[in-house]
């Protein structure tokens, strides 16, 4: 069973893929408890609840795949993180693993919330960031991180629970210090301030951040940019297709979302949010030339984007 799932997922482009126990993540569930948002969280993290199987008769597979880092978006686009620009990719990967998997004759749970990072750790690719991200030996924390639910007893000798509690990244401080929002502190990550979280819950940004958002369309790599665990990693230039769809007047007058979503998961373009997020570029990016753009944004029925749009409104007009 090893080697087929594992050959399967190798076949896919995952760089590797390794089974654990299905015990539950306690570890990461009492981390989880610890930090703000961790309260407002709703994962499950007993693989028998989520399948409704014995424990004996779980295994949980964990794939990794790079999400490689991007030069700096050109002048004039929004920006969009490396993880982000490859989620398409990963959705489709995923599905077509379980697919395999399926058709190999195994049973399995499809959209299974289990927490990818946890499960990661148990399997040893790599230990827990201070950012709050997966740190591999080779690809840094620029991996995607694939969960495979099967119903089948695990291999003798697999990892359990006895490997959840990782050593951490040695705490460097470096993402501390780059942080825009001060979400990081030696405790780990304050997500409710952390700006790749206020892209997805807009009214809970204060406005005194809107400038830190800068030209952020989707996603935040800056702790991951500054962590010295990532200095080596080769960083990918974005698709010139996606550098057309990026360009700051495209997102604000008529987001191509069809188009994007070829790279980007739908999830991560609801037209509003991108809109909201492109106001906010132009206004940190001085576009006065688009200030008719932003003001037709004001009034939108969406409180968020009405609210960026007029922020960003009265900045491009103290710039006239
Ligand atoms: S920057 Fe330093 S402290 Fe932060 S995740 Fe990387 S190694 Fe850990
Ligand atoms: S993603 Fe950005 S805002 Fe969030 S912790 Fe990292 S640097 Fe801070």
């Amino acid at each position: 069973m090893i080697s087929m799932i594992r050959d399967v997922a190798l076949g896919l482009g995952y760089i590797d893929a390794r089974p654990v126990t299905g015990h539950p993540f306690n570890v990461w569930r009492d981390r989880l408890m610890n930090i703000p948002l961790g309260q407002h969280m709703m994962f499950e993290h007993d693989p028998v609840n989520a399948s409704g199987w014995p424990l004996e008769e779980i295994t949980v597979w964990v794939a990794i795949a790079p999400t490689p880092p991007m030069v700096d978006w050109p002048e004039g686009c929004g920006e969009l993180g490396g993880f982000y620009l490859h989620s398409a990719q990963q959705e489709k990967r995923l599905i077509a693993w379980e697919d395999a998997v399926i058709d190999l004759g195994f049973e399995i749970v499809r959209d299974v919330t289990l927490p990818e990072r946890a499960a990661a750790i148990r399997a040893g690719f790599g230990v827990h960031g201070l950012n709050g991200l997966l740190i591999t030996p080779h690809y840094g924390s620029f991996v995607n991180i694939s969960v495979l639910l099967l119903h089948a007893a695990p291999p003798h000798g697999v990892r359990g629970p006895e490997h959840d509690l990782s050593p951490g990244c040695g705490s460097c401080g470096d993402c501390i210090k780059a942080c825009p929002t001060g979400a990081i502190t030696g405790d780990g990550v304050n997500a409710l301030i952390c700006l790749r979280n206020y892209i997805s819950r807009p009214l809970r940004m204060p406005v005194g951040d809107y400038q830190k958002m800068g030209r952020r369309i989707q996603g935040c790599d800056t702790c991951q940019q500054a962590c010295p665990c990532n200095a080596g990693i080769t960083r990918e230039y974005p698709p010139a297709d996606m550098i057309e769809h990026m360009k700051i007047e495209k997102l604000l007058a008529a987001p191509d979302v069809d188009s994007m979503s070829q790279y980007v998961m739908r999830d991560y373009l609801q037209e509003n949010r991108v809109k909201s997020q492109a106001a906010l570029a132009a206004a940190n990016t001085g576009r006065t030339d688009l200030l008719s753009l932003v003001e037709a944004l004001i009034g939108s029925e969406d409180e968020a984007l009405d609210k960026m749009a007029r922020w960003a409104v009265e900045r491009l007009r103290s710039h006239e």
